[in-house]
């Protein structure tokens, strides 16, 4: 029988962080995972690490994840991106609501660059000029490639720190006996750990159903698109995010005129009613992908989201990405929805059960920036 001090128990970004540090802390550790490779939202996502998008609580756990990807990039490649994010404005509202994050960020400490149209113009080709209206840039922040991110980081983790890891592997039973904890997986095989971490994701059937079922927890799916690889020496760096994200964007909603400007609003236009804003980030291999729509669904009503592209938001989206850039291609190579989890009422859901099943899920859609840095201060508290 396997024997460890941690178990965590779901392989994506965010079981992965807690397993690398309960493993920093010189724990024995086993992470279990019911696919052979994840495949939630971990790997549906658009790859940007963007705490400046975060309110400052957030921002905090986005800034030590920040460091975290950089400590294992120095050891390991994972693939990170150094080249920052840039919020775009359209017009003057969003202009001021850039200029009033960027004081926030001075007071915080996190550093960022208010730019002006030609420099936003200089510094991204294909921009289009009757578009933008000014740029806050902050240097500090990095991209991932969703697809390879997690590979590499269990890789390190299992080859460098000495994690177990154990795919195909679907934990159903969790429960404290004689002092420890027992996990068994569907085929009868018995885990036990001092102490459990259930990092779940959207799975809501099969470990304490019942307890998931009561709470707020909801699905968001979002729709995605990827452009094919753009004419070699087209290159726009970075996290790119437009005027509908700064009017999305928790970090904005700290902003004084914030308020304001969100209650002139139409609520009833098709990006409202969709929740749509456009994104962009290339890949290293020259791809753009696209992003992205929101629809949301409580866990027992989430079979009534579509689980088809829908082409009228498809089509919408890439008609406004085309007024923000001129790309070489928006020929479509590949279109996908993911899906996150988030909680109505909380920025993440947690539960303890017996003193050692610590249940961690519905991080929403801040997984790859926040999880590090929340993991690194989650873990402390549950091995203190
Ligand atoms: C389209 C999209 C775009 C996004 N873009 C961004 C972005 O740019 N930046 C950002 O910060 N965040 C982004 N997010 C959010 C981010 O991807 C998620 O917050 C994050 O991946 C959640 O990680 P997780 O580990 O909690 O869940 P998951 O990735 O779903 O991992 C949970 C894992 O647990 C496993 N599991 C569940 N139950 C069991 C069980 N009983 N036994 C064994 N294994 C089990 C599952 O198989 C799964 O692999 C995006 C999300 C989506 C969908």
């Amino acid at each position: 029988m396997v024997k460890k001090d941690v178990l965590v128990v779901g392989g994506g970004v965010l079981g992965s962080f807690h397993a690398y540090w309960a493993l920093k802390q010189g724990k024995s550790v086993g992470l279990l995972e019911k696919d052979m490779e994840p495949r939630g939202s971990t790997v549906q996502n658009f790859g940007q690490v963007v705490p400046s998008g975060f309110g400052s609580k957030w921002q905090k756990f986005g800034r030590e994840s920040l460091n975290t990807y950089r400590d294992i990039q120095g050891c390991h490649d994972i693939g990170i991106q150094e080249n920052g994010s840039i919020y775009l404005a359209s017009n003057d509202e969003e202009q001021t609501l850039l200029e009033e994050l960027h004081i926030i960020n001075q007071q915080n400490e996190y550093p960022s660059f208010l730019w002006s149209k030609s420099e936003c113009l200089k510094k991204y080709p294909g921009l289009k000029r009757d578009y933008v209206k000014g740029g806050l840039f902050f240097p500090l922040e990095i991209s991932i490639n969703a697809r390879q991110m997690i590979h590499e980081l269990r890789s390190f983790l299992v080859e460098k720190m000495g994690l177990e890891y154990y795919g195909n592997t679907l934990v159903q039973q969790c429960e404290k006996k004689n002092g420890s904890i027992e996990l068994v997986d569907s085929r009868g095989n018995v885990y036990c750990g001092d102490k459990v971490v259930i990092c779940n994701g959207s799975d809501y059937q099969n470990l304490y159903p019942d307890c998931f079922s009561k709470s707020d927890i909801e699905i968001s799916q979002l729709q995605m698109m990827q452009t094919f690889a753009q004419d070699p020496g087209f290159e726009i760096k970075g996290n790119i995010l437009t005027g509908w994200s700064i009017r999305r964007y928790e970090a904005f909603a700290e902003c004084p005129s914030y308020a304001g400007i969100v209650a002139l609003e139409d609520e009833k236009s098709f990006q409202a009613q969709h929740g749509i804003h456009i994104l962009f980030k290339q890949l290293p291999s020259g791809e753009v992908i696209i992003g992205d729509s929101h629809h949301y669904a409580s866990i027992d009503q989430c079979h009534k989201l579509k689980d088809r592209i829908d082409m009228d938001i498809d089509n919408f989206m890439l008609a406004e990405a085309r007024k923000i850039f001129s790309l070489p291609t928006f020929g479509i190579k590949h279109r996908w929805l993911g899906k996150y989890s988030q909680c109505k009422t909380k920025d993440v859901f947690q539960k303890t059960i017996d003193d050692d099943i610590h249940i961690v899920t519905a991080i929403g859609g801040k997984g790859m920036t926040a999880s590090a840095g929340f993991a690194k201060y989650n873990m402390d508290l549950i091995l203190a």
